[in-house]
């Protein structure tokens, strides 16, 4: 078996790992479980409080009914399946509905649960669509996760966006740097796509989601080098996730590890509503404290990431504290003449999303 061989069921986790895993049965029928003999190969099984355990094995915790299947209100922002347009200047393009692992805490589970089929159908519409949108300097690829096609699918993919005057940057969305760093060591075509790229003076950027430092490995490390050497620049987004990252030196950690492998902390965000996830969420007042003490053990290029959330009616920055009120920015706005808005609520230490302050 290959570091990268799948695995699909806690039966095959306890067979490989003797991890002593039981009564998940339910929760990876409402939920599937999926990881890799490397991901896996991380955990520490002896620790219960494991953070990378926390977020890759299923969790009893998960069947609290909280949440919907889709926080962000990602349904009102779709033009054509898989293809959103929020705000103005990003288009966000659905182009995988697998990913080389379930996070437990996706914020996208719809896509693995749901039977309907959101990733995009037809390349030729979504392009036309961009095409015919001169506001669209930027696209994101996501899904699932954007490495999980061919690098021959992708690189199609990016060609015809490159070759739309006004789309200046691409930016592909995927955790494959910590699930299977593998994907990108071992794909040499994947280098020469992002050399060819970065060449046509447009950039190509790699979102990557790192949660915790312990996924910082030689592996991962080697896969974001090569990343960069071909040309691609890096930033990293992750929630904030109870149990895995909610601590001040965790985070520093995390930031730090970052910033010196050349992979910038962009945002680190609030976790959504999502089903399910009741149990990973951290107040938000919490959440800024937490970060506010990280930041103070790590350099300015390592505290650059933004705390935000991701609403449904844009990117809203929480930006201060006081002992009477918390106050925020909307750092992107679904509606343009928000973006930059200020906003002040009286402090509520309970409050997991934006709309407890409403
Ligand atoms: S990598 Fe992203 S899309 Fe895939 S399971 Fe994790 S959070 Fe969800």
């Amino acid at each position: 078996m290959t570091e990268n061989a799948c695995l699909t069921s806690i039966a095959e986790v306890n067979r490989q790992f003797d991890a002593g895993l039981s009564g998940l049965e339910a929760v990876e029928n409402n939920f599937p479980f999926l990881a890799n003999q490397y991901y896996l190969s991380l955990i520490n099984w002896d620790d219960p409080e494991d953070p990378i355990k926390k977020i890759i094995i299923p969790n009893s915790a998960e069947m609290v009914k909280w949440g919907s299947l889709d926080p962000s209100m990602e349904a009102r922002n779709t033009k054509s399946p898989g293809l959103q347009h929020k705000y103005q200047a990003t288009a966000l393009m659905l182009i995988s509905d697998n990913c080389g692992g379930f996070c437990r805490f996706c914020f996208r589970k719809r896509l693995f649960i749901k039977p309907e089929d959101e990733k995009i159908r037809d390349l030729s519409t979504d392009i036309d669509y961009i095409r015919s949108h001169p506001e669209i300097s930027n696209v994101l690829l996501s899904g699932g996760d954007a490495l999980m096609i061919p690098t021959s699918r992708l690189s199609k993919i990016v060609s015809a966006l490159f070759s739309i005057k006004h789309v200046k940057s691409v930016r592909i969305g995927t955790k494959m740097p910590a699930y299977n760093p593998f994907r990108i060591t071992g794909d040499e075509s994947l280098q020469a796509m992002i050399q060819e790229n970065s060449r046509s003076g447009k950039m190509l950027y790699f979102m990557t989601q790192f949660n915790h430092p312990r996924e910082l490995t030689k592996e991962a490390k080697e896969a974001m080098d090569l990343l960069r050497l071909s040309g691609a620049s890096l930033a990293n987004q992750t929630p904030i996730l109870n149990g895995v990252n909610n601590d001040p030196e965790t985070l520093s950690g995390l930031c730090s590890n970052l910033a010196e492998a050349g992979n910038v902390p962009y945002y680190l965000f609030q976790c959504r509503p999502a089903a399910g996830n009741r149990h990973f969420t951290v107040p938000v007042e919490n959440t800024y404290e937490i970060y506010e003490k990280a930041k103070r053990s790590l350099s300015g290029l390592a505290k650059r990431a933004r705390y935000v959330m991701s609403h449904a009616t844009g990117k809203i920055e929480v930006i201060g504290m006081d002992s009477g009120k918390v106050y925020m920015k909307y750092h992107q706005a679904a509606n343009p003449g928000d973006i930059g808005k200020m906003m002040s609520f009286k402090r509520n230490p309970k409050a997991l999303w934006f709309d407890d302050y409403l």
